[in-house]
């Protein structure tokens, strides 16, 4: 970093990265030798060179894990040992909180206080949760007649793939590898090529907190190459899948065209932010609305990107959103007061110009933002940016941007927003508000999401499950309902004399 101006620059510049991939307990170099540069959102800087993972890397991973499995050196130790394990897992997390959250944010842009306080804390405790779950989940025996018992359990799946995106790259990977190692599985777990940083260093972290060598292995690597590999392994039981739609589908077609294996896909999103004339509270409603749109640079697949206020208080409530605006002005993501960091890359800002120019050459009025913001700083960052007069037909309503552009459609009667809320592919998140029961029930009723909120957004609870209708995918992370997709059913019939 050249700006020494903050304690994390200083920290950023002492900071070194391991880049090698983690497969049997070993930090190994690809196979083949190949690495990928891994540059920082943040000013372009190239912070390490990554093991490039392909099918090679994949087999040797894919081996180390089944020897794992079946020797059960994990899945066969005692359940209150392997919770200990799980929790000092979680413990290391919070104990390199410092260094875990700079990594974060240096390779995927977020911003440093985000990543500290809310990335490092939501994955220790995903990893302390499904590690507290261990010894008190319990099998069932079937109400059978007096001549036979019949036993209903649940035994882990074998070898999970886990492929997981750059948004949020600690917990997308804490919430694959905590239910699927808390069942007794064995893992390899590829991170996104665009952040690839801090998976590698849990697969130390869970090494050092007593994780067996071989049970959870990271394979960097590009989509088309380990990826893909790991998808259509067939000695892979089971693929968790986090990621967009587009890949999600050829994940579902890899199981198919390999061994089966089960495929969990959660995939992307438009949600729908309804705001009735009656709410409650209309600052608590822009705060949301805005808040939660421009998190993360806009970068979260539950991000409300479609906002339907009713036309009577449309001019009040984007007076009131566009007060917010300059809270969420991107700036050094070093910076502990900064609220909106960098995108991922280039490509990313690319895209996300790309649909702002679509949306005002389909007609839609920009009222704030638009541009690319600190070209400066070598980094890639983009303005918060609000459209008004958005029809649900312009392609920045209906396709998933994943940055901060909010699209704001008014509507005049609530059906009518239901309607237009539930016309698209997605069907991760809604969320609507109003003071009047009858009407939040029945709408949280017809909007076809995974998750509906009245009168908040971002609630959210490692108990609850979180995951989409439609083709925002078919898998449910967090709660203990993520332990159904780690786990096969089996029924023992015991015949009784
Ligand atoms: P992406 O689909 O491009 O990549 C996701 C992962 O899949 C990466 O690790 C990538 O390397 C890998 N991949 C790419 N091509 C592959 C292939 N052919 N075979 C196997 N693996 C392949 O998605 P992204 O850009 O990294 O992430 C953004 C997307 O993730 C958005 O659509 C967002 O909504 C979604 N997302 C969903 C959730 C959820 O819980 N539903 C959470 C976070 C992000």
């Amino acid at each position: 970093m050249n700006d020494q101006t903050t304690p994390w620059h200083r920290k950023a510049a002492e900071l070194t990265f391991d880049g090698r991939a983690l497969i049997g307990g070993k930090r190994v170099d690809a196979i083949d030798g190949a690495t990928f540069a891994c540059i920082s959102p943040v000013d372009g800087r190239r912070l390490a060179d990554v093991a490039r993972g392909n099918d090679k890397d994949i087999v040797a991973a894919v081996a180390a894990a089944r020897a794992a499995f079946e020797d059960r050196r994990w899945a066969g130790m005692a359940p209150a040992r392997r919770k200990r394990v799980l929790i000092r897992f979680a413990e290391l997390l919070l104990e390199h909180r410092d260094e875990l959250a700079l990594t974060e944010t240096l390779d995927m842009g977020k911003p440093i206080a985000a990543s500290r306080a809310t990335d490092v804390n939501a994955a220790a405790n995903t990893l302390r949760w499904y590690g507290e779950a261990i010894d008190k989940v319990y099998d069932e025996i079937a109400p059978t007649a007096d001549t036979s018992l019949a036993l209903i359990t649940r035994e882990p799946v074998g070898v999970v793939g886990a492929i997981v995106p750059w948004n949020y790259p600690m917990l997308m990977a804490s919430w694959k590898i905590a239910p699927a190692l808390a069942t007794g599985n064995s893992v390899v777990l590829k991170p996104s090529e665009k952040s690839p940083l801090t998976a590698l260093r849990l697969g130390e972290l869970a090494l050092e907190a007593g994780l067996p060598e071989g049970v959870l292995n990271v394979v960097p690597g590009y989509g088309h190459e380990a990826g893909q590999a790991l998808a259509l392994h067939m000695d892979v039981d089971c693929i968790a899948f986090t990621g967009s739609t587009r890949v999600g589908k050829q994940i579902m077609q890899f199981a198919g065209q390999s061994n089966l294996k089960r495929a969990w896909t959660e995939l992307g999103g438009k949600s729908p932010l309804i705001v009735c004339a009656d709410v409650a509270n209309l600052d608590r409603a822009v705060d949301a609305a805005i808040g939660s749109i421009f998190y993360n640079q806009g970068e979260s697949c539950n991000a409300p990107s479609r906002l339907f206020v009713e036309s009577s208080i449309k001019n009040e409530f984007l007076k009131r959103a566009l007060a917010k605006v300059p809270e969420h002005a991107p700036g050094d993501p070093l910076d502990p007061q900064t609220a909106m960091g960098a995108l991922v890359d280039d490509t990313q800002l690319q895209t996300v110009l790309r649909y702002i120019d679509a949306g005002v050459s389909e007609g839609a009025k920009l009222l704030a933002g638009g541009e690319r913001a600190r070209v400066d700083s070598g980094g890639f960052y983009v303005l918060p940016t609000i459209f008004d007069n958005v029809r649900n037909d312009m392609t920045i309503a209906r396709e998933e941007i994943f940055g901060p552009v909010l699209s704001v459609l008014a509507f005049d009667d609530v059906a009518e927003a239901v309607r237009m809320a539930n016309a698209t592919s997605y069907g991760l998140q809604a969320s609507v508000w109003t003071r009047d029961i009858n009407k939040a029930h029945k709408v949280a009723r017809a909007l076809r999401a995974g998750t509906v909120h009245v009168n908040q957004y971002d609630e959210d609870d490692i108990t609850v499950p979180f995951g989409g209708y439609k083709q925002s995918g078919n898998g449910r992370d967090k709660s203990l309902h993520a332990l159904d997709k780690y786990t096969e059913l089996k029924t023992t019939w015991i015949r009784l004399e």
